[in-house]
């Protein structure tokens, strides 16, 4: 599958650290939770959230924050859509 990737020429995270948007070794409970939101606020704000979250989804992207889901959100989602309710899990 390929993709256009022009979208990300307007991301927002570009203007941050983008260490806020994937996590460091053994990062943990508060800590990991304060960092996603951080995360997520900017995602909230970027014009091309639609995509990039569309793009996680489709690809998918397993680690770090992206448009607006973490890791887990989409996990949860994947979960979600399976279909016949088979689960799809990662392995890695
Ligand atoms: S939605 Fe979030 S991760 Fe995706 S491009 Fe925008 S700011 Fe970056």
């Amino acid at each position: 599958m390929s993709e256009s990737w022009e979208w990300q020429h307007q991301a927002a995270c570009l203007a941050h650290d983008l260490a806020l948007f994937f996590h460091p070794d053994g990062e943990r409970g508060k800590r990991r939770r304060s960092r996603q939101d951080m995360a997520k606020a900017i995602c909230k704000s970027c014009p091309v959230l639609r995509q990039c979250r569309e793009h996680a989804l489709a690809f998918p992207e397993h680690y770090g924050t992206w448009g607006g889901l973490t890791e887990e959100d989409r996990d949860r989602l994947r979960d979600h859509r399976a279909p016949f309710g088979r689960r799809v899990r990662r392995t890695s």
